[in-house]
C-alpha cells in the first residue's frame, strides 16, 4: 500500500514524494491511521524503522486540519533523549512540512541559555526538545506548556535510562491539557517504561513494528 491510503493533504504527500519515500514502513502502516483519529499510541519501534515520520505525519495533518487561531506557544511537543536526535527530528519535521506553513523549532542543552527566545515566543508549531533545557524554560516562565495539544515521548526507554524520569514527569504535568500522547520505545519490556506508559497514556493502542 502507498502513502495515498492515508488521508493526508496533498502538500504532505508531495513532500513525501520529494524526499523519496515510496511506501510506508510497517510502523507507519500501524501508527498513522490510529494517530490520525486521535488515539493515544504506545509503540515499540527501534530507530531505523521510520518511527519519526510515523508520528510527524499525523501531527502535521492535525495542524493543517486545525490551523492556529491566535498567536502563542508551540502546540506540539516532542521530547527526545539527546541533542543529536532532537536536531535530526527537527530536520525531518522541516522536510516533511516544507510545503506547508507549519514551523518547527528545536531546543537542546549545549547552547547558550536564552538563545531559544525566538523559538519560544514566535509562532513555532512543533517544538522538539531535550527534557533538561526545556524544564528550565518552564521553571523560568519563558515557556508555557498548557497550549500543547499533542505530546510525543520519543525513545522513552532511553530517556528513562538517562535519568530524565523526574524531569519528564514535571513537563508532562505542565502539558496537562493535551489531547493526544504518543510514546515510542525500542523496548516495552522494562517495568519502568510500562509504569511510565500507564501514567501518561489514556487508553492507548499498542502497536509493535
Ligand atoms: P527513523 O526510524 O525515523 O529514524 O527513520 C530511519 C530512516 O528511514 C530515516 O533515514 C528515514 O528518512 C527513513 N524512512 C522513513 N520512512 C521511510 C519510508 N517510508 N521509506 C523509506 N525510507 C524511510
Amino acid at each position: 500500500l502507498m502513502f495515498e491510503q492515508f488521508d493526508l493533504d496533498s502538500e504532505l504527500l508531495a513532500s513525501i514524494n520529494k524526499i523519496g519515500y515510496t511506501k510506508p514502513t510497517s510502523i507507519q502502516e500501524l501508527v498513522i491511521p490510529q494517530a490520525m483519529v486521535g488515539k493515544d499510541v504506545l509503540a515499540s519501534a527501534p530507530t531505523g524503522t521510520g518511527k519519526t515520520a510515523a508520528f510527524l505525519l499525523p501531527i502535521a495533518q492535525h495542524l493543517l486540519d486545525y490551523p492556529r487561531t491566535k498567536p502563542g506557544f508551540p502546540r506540539v511537543l516532542i521530547l527526545t533523549p539527546t541533542r543529536e536526535l532532537a536536531i535530526q527530528i527537527g530536520e525531518d519535521s522541516e522536510q516533511l512540512t516544507e510545503l506547508t506553513k507549519i514551523k518547527t523549532g528545536v531546543i537542546t542543552g549545549g547552547v547558550n541559555y536564552g538563545s531559544h527566545a525566538d523559538i519560544l515566543t514566535s509562532t513555532t508549531d512543533i517544538l522538539v526538545a531535550t527534557p533538561g533545557r526545556l524544564l528550565e524554560y518552564i521553571e523560568n516562565e519563558q515557556f508555557d506548556a498548557r497550549e500543547i495539544e499533542i505530546l510525543v515521548l520519543d525513545e522513552a526507554d532511553r530517556m528513562l535510562d538517562l535519568g530524565f524520569s523526574e524531569t519528564i514527569n514535571r513537563i508532562v504535568a505542565e502539558a496537562r491539557w493535551r489531547k493526544q500522547t504518543m510514546l515510542f520505545s525500542a523496548t516495552l519490556e522494562s517495568p519502568g517504561v510500562q509504569l511510565f506508559a500507564e501514567e501518561v497514556l489514556n487508553e492507548p493502542v499498542f502497536l509493535e513494528s
